[in-house]
C-alpha cells in the first residue's frame, strides 16, 4: 500500500455536509454587497512580491513572516495573496479605472498566509472583500459599517461588537510615532522579543501587541488619538455622529492600529466573544494613501475584509443548519430496456422541468435498493420505470415524503403530474 497524500498543514477542504452554510453567507454576502451598489470583481492569487511588499509594509506581520513567496519558472518573485485590498488597488490602477471615477468593488476567495494554524486561524482561508475607491467619506465609512452591520443581522449572527478607531494621516501619525518610540525606548527592558523589534520599523504594531505581558505598558503608552490633526479628529466626529444616527452602536479603541501599513484615520474592528482566542470576523480600514503609494493616482479608499471560516463557526456554534439541497425526483429503474430509457427519460424531465432536481439511480441495484437511496436522497417523488411499465407507456411515481400511493402516469403526461405533486 503506498502512503495517503496528507492535505498541507492549515488547509481545508470544505466538504459538502458544510457547503450548505457557506453558500448561504456568499448568497446573503452578494445581495447586500449589490444592494448597495458593488461589483463584483475577480484578480489573481498570484501577485508580484513587490506588490504586497510595497503596500502591506515591510515591517508587518503579513510581510516580514506569512507570505508564500516563491520565484516562478521566469524568475520572478511572486507571492499567493495574503489579503486581497493590495490586489484591487493594483488591479484599478492596472486597467486605468482612476482618473476620478469612484468604484464600489467586492470580491471573495482564498487569502494565504503561513501562520500557525489553530482553530479560526489557517493558512489558507477565505475572505469577503468590499472596498470603495474615490470616496474621501466619512459617509462612505459610515454607510459601509452599515453595511458589515447588516451582514451579520441577515446571518443572524451571534453578538458581534463594533470597536472604531482613527489613525490620523500619515503626517499626524508620524509625530505620534516618534512619541511613542521615545516611550517605547524608556521602557525598553519591559519589551518582548516582538516588540523589540518592531520598535525600530513599525512601533504603532506594538499596540497591536495580543502578549498579556505587555498589557500594562501599551495601556500607559501615549494615545494615537490626542495626536490626531484637526481635519482627521472632523472626519471621525461625523463619522461617529453618522452610526449614532443610524443606530449602530460602537466603542472607541484608541489601541487599534491595525496589523496594515496602509491604513489611515478610520479603522475599524468587528470582533465576537464566541470564538475565543480568533476573536475578529472583519476587519477594515481607509487607505487613503495606498494607491498612490503604488503607484496611481492620489484616490481616496476605504475597505474591509471579514473571514468566512470564523463568520461559518459562528453561525454553525449557533446551530444553524446547511439547507440541505434534497433532489425533487428519484428515478429508480429496473430492467435492461427501462434502465437504458430511464436516461433518456431524466433528461426530458429535466427540460420540462427546469429548476427541478432530477436523480436518475446509477449503478443499477434491485427495486429494494434503488428505493433505499431514493429515501435517503430526500427526494419529494420517487419515479418508477420498469420494463413492464415501459411496455404500458406509463411510469409509477410515489410521494416519499408524504401519504399516497403509488399510481401510474403516462409517459407524456410526467412533467405535468410531477408538476402538480411538488
Ligand atoms: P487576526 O488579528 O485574527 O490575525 P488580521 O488583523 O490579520 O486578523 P485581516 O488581515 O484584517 O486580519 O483580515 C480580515 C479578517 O480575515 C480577520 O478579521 C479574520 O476574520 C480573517 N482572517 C485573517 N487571517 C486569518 C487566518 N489566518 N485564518 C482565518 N481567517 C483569517
Ligand atoms: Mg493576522
Amino acid at each position: 500500500m503506498t502512503n495517503p497524500i496528507q492535505p498541507v498543514r492549515g488547509m481545508n477542504d470544505v466538504l459538502p455536509a458544510e457547503i450548505g452554510l457557506w453558500q448561504h453567507v456568499e448568497r446573503i454576502a452578494r445581495g447586500i454587497f449589490e444592494a448597495y451598489g458593488y461589483a463584483e470583481v475577480r484578480v489573481p492569487l498570484i501577485e508580484h512580491t513587490e506588490l504586497f511588499k510595497r503596500s502591506i509594509g515591510e515591517f508587518t506581520d503579513i510581510v516580514e513572516k506569512e507570505m508564500y513567496t516563491f520565484e516562478d519558472l521566469g524568475g520572478d518573485s511572486l507571492t499567493l495573496r495574503p489579503e486581497a485590498t493590495a490586489g484591487i488597488a493594483r488591479a484599478a490602477i492596472s486597467n486605468g479605472m482612476l482618473r476620478g471615477q469612484r468604484h464600489k468593488l467586492w470580491c471573495s476567495g482564498a487569502m494565504f498566509r503561513h501562520e500557525r494554524p489553530q482553530k479560526g486561524r489557517y493558512r489558507q482561508f477565505y475572505q469577503l472583500d468590499v472596498e470603495a475607491l474615490g470616496f474621501p467619506g466619512p459617509d462612505v465609512d459610515a454607510e459601509l459599517i452599515a453595511l458589515s452591520a447588516r451582514l451579520w443581522r441577515e446571518l443572524k449572527l451571534a453578538p458581534v461588537r463594533l470597536t472604531i478607531n482613527s489613525l490620523g494621516t500619515p503626517a499626524s501619525r508620524q509625530l505620534y510615532r516618534e512619541r511613542l518610540v521615545e516611550y517605547f525606548r524608556s521602557h525598553e527592558d519591559a519589551l518582548d522579543e516582538d516588540s523589540r523589534r518592531r520598535l525600530g520599523g513599525n512601533p504603532l504594531r506594538i499596540l497591536d501587541s495580543k502578549n498579556p505581558a505587555m498589557r500594562a505598558l501599551i495601556d500607559a503608552a501615549p494615545s494615537l488619538s490626542d495626536h490626531l490633526d484637526e481635519e482627521s479628529q472632523r472626519h471621525f466626529s461625523a463619522l461617529r455622529a453618522a452610526l449614532e444616527a443610524m443606530g449602530i452602536a460602537y466603542e472607541v479603541n484608541p489601541r487599534l492600529v491595525r496589523g496594515l501599513d496602509y491604513y489611515s484615520r478610520t479603522v475599524f474592528e468587528w470582533v465576537t466573544d464566541a470564538l475565543g482566542a480568533q476573536d475578529a470576523i472583519c476587519s477594515g480600514g481607509r487607505y487613503d494613501g495606498l494607491i498612490a503609494q503604488l503607484g496611481g493616482e492620489p484616490t481616496p479608499a476605504i475597505g474591509f475584509a471579514a473571514g468566512m471560516e470564523r463568520i461559518v463557526a459562528l453561525l454553525q456554534q449557533a446551530g444553524a443548519a446547511p439547507g440541505a439541497s434534497a433532489p425533487d425526483i428519484y428515478l429508480v429503474a429496473s430492467g435492461e430496456r427501462a434502465e437504458r430509457e430511464a436516461l433518456r427519460l431524466a433528461e426530458k424531465l429535466r427540460d420540462a422541468l427546469p429548476g427541478r432536481a432530477v436523480l436518475l439511480n446509477l449503478g443499477g441495484g434491485n427495486f429494494k435498493a434503488q428505493f433505499r437511496r431514493a429515501d435517503r436522497s430526500g427526494a419529494q417523488l420517487a419515479l418508477i420505470l420498469g420494463d413492464e411499465e415501459l411496455d404500458r407507456g406509463v411510469a409509477a411515481v410515489k410521494p416519499l415524503r408524504r401519504e399516497g400511493g403509488q399510481i401510474d402516469c403516462p409517459l407524456a403526461l410526467l412533467p405535468e403530474r410531477i408538476a402538480s405533486l411538488l
